[in-house]
């Protein structure tokens, strides 16, 4: 298997010239390694016949070629096996992923794997996972490392490197004309190809991720609502108890309060709640979402905003009302950092904690001692308190249900979710939201008891929906404009006391009448700031889905 030219420099006559291995590598990488790409080429109704396989023939030259570029640049004696070793390894990653999970490499997905702590890597892993990694990863980077490179003198490298580079780009440029009117046809009627490419998809996204700080000035964090204040309350009002439940991977679909026929939701359904339908998320992730959700500036400038900002925590603290952030997740993604947390991690509980992760119940502990704990003076004020949900948090959603509410059944018991049957990946996945309407119903219980002296209010939301095998895709995280509904309609449920209602001069009929209405994240800060009745600069009343449904204000 090895090139019995002779060479010049003296190395053994069995090493191979590096240009060779460069492009073997290429080779390699554009078709074993691009598995999931040419999975999903190969099901484009365009690519069928002859017509078809000359598209996916030019396609994959162009790959190979823009590969070999790129490695051309880094062909440097010592450089090219660990290069090439890097570019195997992640193919391998990114291929299995894309397979398994119908998901692809962008930015926010880069995003996700920094943010994801260990207890939720450790939730991915499994034997295929190992497997797939060792066929195209491990093994194509032993072979090379077997494999004697010939050593060129500096002058031979530069040209030979420079004479790769400019074939490379000439292959690139002939393919490109002569299949240009499918490729740019499919290519743009398919954006997600693009997301494909492996391993340029995930380089190409770190550097997206790396570059982000200098368009971004990250040292300083603007204020924001400093003004913010709670009118003083009436002889006959009691301070407002807001409890906003930040939930996870919730598909509004999956509820049976939104018309589901799996009765997901019973207890939800013994409550006077309100639920909207047609709010969308911001992200398709929690490293995307959440610091959007609590951001004033909404989906469209969060995403553009050239500084960070303080968050709708900040501001209600500012005003001088008491907040705790009670996280039984990975944490808050910045926007909790001002405010006492607990992280429910660190907690102990003999049912309700196991291997160091706790049910959601766990955050309805000692809630009243938690409380108590707070200043005096801000609690007079009014509390809000933010349980931050594990919820329905995959691939291993049979790992966030206790027994008692494995209803649907049978469940998937792997969080290789490929390797079970979609009935059930959809049955564990539904004995998730019925244990969140468990908890939720939960709270509502502890708000009821709260009534004597407070005015009490529950807003669940979740940060994004979920993909459960429709078209072969699953989880989540797919660029929002390719992204299915599914993984962003979110839940927006709302429970209040008649308290609360009265104080507020709260219309219920008013705002269900919204439960059709396109809302979205947009709406959450100004209407948790209006549920709290923080008024300040940064509020916009025609954001708040309850400012219209107010007779006074
Ligand atoms: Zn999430």
């Amino acid at each position: 298997m090895t090139s019995q030219r002779r060479n010049s420099s003296g190395t053994s006559s069995k090493a191979w010239h590096p240009v060779w291995v460069a492009l073997i590598g290429s080779v390699w990488l554009a078709t074993i390694g691009n598995l999931a790409l040419w999975e999903q080429v190969q099901q484009l109704p365009e690519v069928t016949g002859l017509r078809g396989l000359a598209f996916a023939i030019g396609f994959g030259t162009i790959i190979t070629a823009a590969t070999l570029a790129i490695l051309s640049l880094l062909n440097w004696r010592a450089l090219l096996k660990p290069v090439l070793t890097v570019f195997f390894l992640s193919a391998a990653s990114g291929a299995y992923f894309m397979m398994s999970y119908g998901i692809v490499i962008d930015s926010t997905m880069i995003t996700n794997v920094i943010q994801t702590d260990t207890k939720e890597a450790l939730d991915l892993f499994n034997w295929r996972m190992l497997i797939s990694f060792v066929f195209l990863g491990l093994l194509p980077s032993w072979l090379l490392w077997k494999t004697p490179l010939k050593s060129l003198a500096f002058g031979k490298q530069v040209l030979s490197n420079t004479a790769t580079v400019v074939a490379s780009l000439a292959i690139i440029v002939a393919t490109l004309l002569a299949i240009f009117q499918d490729y740019s046809s499919i290519m743009r009627n398919h954006t997600q190809l693009r997301y494909l490419v492996n391993p340029l998809n995930s380089f190409y996204a770190i550097g997206m991720v790396a570059a982000k700080p200098f368009q971004r000035d990250q040292k300083t964090l603007l204020p924001i609502g400093r003004d913010a204040q709670v009118g003083a309350l009436k002889a006959s009002d009691k301070p407002p108890l807001l409890l906003v439940v930040l939930g996870e991977t919730a598909r509004m679909g999956n509820f049976g309060v939104n018309g589901y026929e799996r009765n997901t939701t019973p207890e939800l359904s013994k409550e006077n709640i309100i639920s909207l339908k047609g709010v969308s998320s911001c992200g398709t992730s929690t490293a995307a979402s959440v610091p959007c959700m609590f951001s004033h500036l909404g989906k469209e400038d969060f995403e553009a905003r050239k500084n960070n900002y303080e968050s709708l925590i900040d501001v209600l603290n500012h005003a001088g009302l008491a907040v705790l952030w009670i996280d039984n997740q990975s944490g808050c993604k910045g926007v909790c950092e001002r405010v006492p947390q607990v992280l429910t991690k660190e907690l102990k509980h003999p049912t309700l904690c196991k291997d160091g992760e706790c049910f959601d119940e766990i955050m309805l502990q000692q809630l009243d001692e938690r409380i108590q704990a707070l200043p005096a003076e801000r609690r007079a004020k009014g509390v809000v308190v933010v349980m931050h949900q594990m919820g329905s948090h995959g691939p291993a959603y049979y790992k966030r249900v206790p027994d008692a509410f494995k209803k649907f059944q049978p469940e998937c018991k792997s969080n290789a979710l490929q390797e079970c049957s979609r009935e059930q990946v959809v049955n564990s996945f539904d004995n998730t939201i019925l244990y969140t309407d468990h908890f939720l119903g939960q709270a509502i219980q502890w708000l009821k008891k709260s009534e004597a002296t407070h005015a009490s209010a529950m807003l669940y939301v979740s940060d994004h929906g979920e993909s459960l095998g429709e078209n072969n895709i699953y989880l989540h995280g797919l660029p929002y404009r390719i992204a299915p509904e599914v993984q962003k309609r979110v839940p927006w449920i709302t429970w209040w006391s008649p308290q609360f209602e009265k104080q507020g001069g709260l219309s219920r009929t008013c705002v269900k009448n919204k439960a059709q209405d396109a809302l979205s994240h947009d709406n959450y800060f100004h209407t948790i700031l209006g549920m709290a009745g923080v008024s300040t600069e940064v509020y916009q009343a025609k954001l708040d889905v309850h400012a219209d449904c107010r007779s006074k204000s």
